[in-house]
């Protein structure tokens, strides 16, 4: 069942829709990512779904019931912001607890099932021995475990995060990523995470939404989203595909760098255009002949990048446009390819992907 729906949601700031009609629904359980680029309206949508801001028209249901009106605090949602806002004047544990004091628990009376729920979460989140630390004294691993700490202890039926790891080093950030989906696993809640990382949302999300300019252009599992991509909108998103305008013509695309010929999947998005993945294509010497099956276009050499176990080989095209190639490191010595000279780039007509 799902724990928030939202249909035909929109929001507009002096009359530029931020979000243009936004349709989702949100399983229980779950990691959800939200995709986007920057002023794609991620941050509205969090805060229209918390309730900082309320939408113009259009629905919002928790577990079913339309939360119109409903101010935030009653919502039964976390936030966790990239900047952490944790209170520097007081401990990790009062930091903790201080997500309850605001809430129906009475501070006096249940001052033992306060003691007892944050010493819980403390553990959940990996915090135990920090517990009377400074939050001034505290690496940015540890404020970002207390900003969610502070959120879970109030038992929210869905948290929010905005970000959240746009603030921590590029280590940190890869370990963050196991880290919150172990303790979302833990705690059961949906959570909704809002990044502007590609890499980032595929590797976190059971769900991706993809965002684009004030809608969902699509909602899939990370797998369909990388090779299914929705339109040449969200296939730009995700940086991992080659993007030719055009339109088909009888049995060929025709592009800014000729006739592309036809076999792969199509797929229905109002925006004609042609794509091939990174690491779908080969790089040949131009006196090698393609096969019936392929696609051969030439290019000239510029750099190759190494990162992490692939390598990327940037070519410029006859009208000017840069094509990659990305190749998976075998054992063997990676290729080194003369600079500024001609190569043959070759797919397999049906690895493309055709949208029309
Ligand atoms: P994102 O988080 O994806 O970067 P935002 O939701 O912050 O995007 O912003 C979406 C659009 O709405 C942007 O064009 C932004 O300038 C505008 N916007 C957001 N909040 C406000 C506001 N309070 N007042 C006016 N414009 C806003
Ligand atoms: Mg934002």
């Amino acid at each position: 069942s799902s724990v928030l729906q939202l249909k035909n949601v929109h929001k507009a700031f002096s009359g530029v829709p931020a979000l243009a009609g936004i349709d989702a629904s949100l399983a229980n359980d779950t990691y959800v990512s939200l995709l986007g680029p920057s002023g794609s309206g991620k941050t509205t949508l969090l805060r229209v779904i918390a309730g900082f801001e309320q939408p113009d028209s259009g629905e919002i249901l928790f577990s079913g019931r339309r939360v119109d009106g409903v101010p935030p605090h009653e919502r039964g949602i976390g936030f966790v912001f990239q900047n952490f806002a944790l209170f520097p004047h007081l401990s990790v544990a009062e930091n903790i607890a201080f997500g309850l004091t605001n809430r129906a628990v009475d501070p006096v009376t249940d001052a033992k099932v306060v003691a007892g729920r944050v010493r819980d979460i403390i553990g959940l989140v990996g915090l135990s021995g920090l517990e009377d630390r400074a939050t001034t004294q505290i690496s940015g691993g540890q404020k970002q475990r207390v900003a969610l700490a502070r959120t879970l202890v109030t038992e929210p039926s869905m948290v929010l995060l905005d970000e959240p790891l746009g603030a921590l080093d590029a280590n940190l950030r890869m370990r963050m990523r196991s880290e919150l989906r172990t303790i979302r696993e833990r705690c059961g809640v949906t959570f909704l995470h809002v990044t502007g990382s590609e890499t980032e949302a595929l590797a976190m999300g059971d769900t991706v939404l993809v965002l684009d300019a004030g809608r969902i252009a699509q909602a899939t599992d990370a797998g369909t989203l990388y090779t299914r991509p929705a339109s040449a909108d969200v296939a730009r998103f995700l940086n991992c595909y080659n993007i030719f305008p055009g339109a088909v013509s009888g049995d060929a695309f025709a592009s800014p760098v000729g006739a592309l010929a036809l076999g792969g999947i199509r797929q229905t998005s109002g925006k004609p255009a042609y794509a091939i993945r990174y690491d779908r294509v080969a790089i040949r010497p131009t006196d090698a002949a393609a096969a019936d099956d392929e696609v051969r276009i030439e290019a000239s050499f510029v750099a190759s990048e190494y990162s992490g176990a692939a390598i990327n080989s940037f070519f410029t095209l006859d009208d000017g446009r840069v094509f990659e190639v990305e190749q998976h490191l075998s054992h063997a010595a990676p290729a080194a390819y003369e600079e500024k000279g001609r190569y043959a780039l070759v797919w397999k007509r049906e690895d493309a992907l055709v949208f029309v």
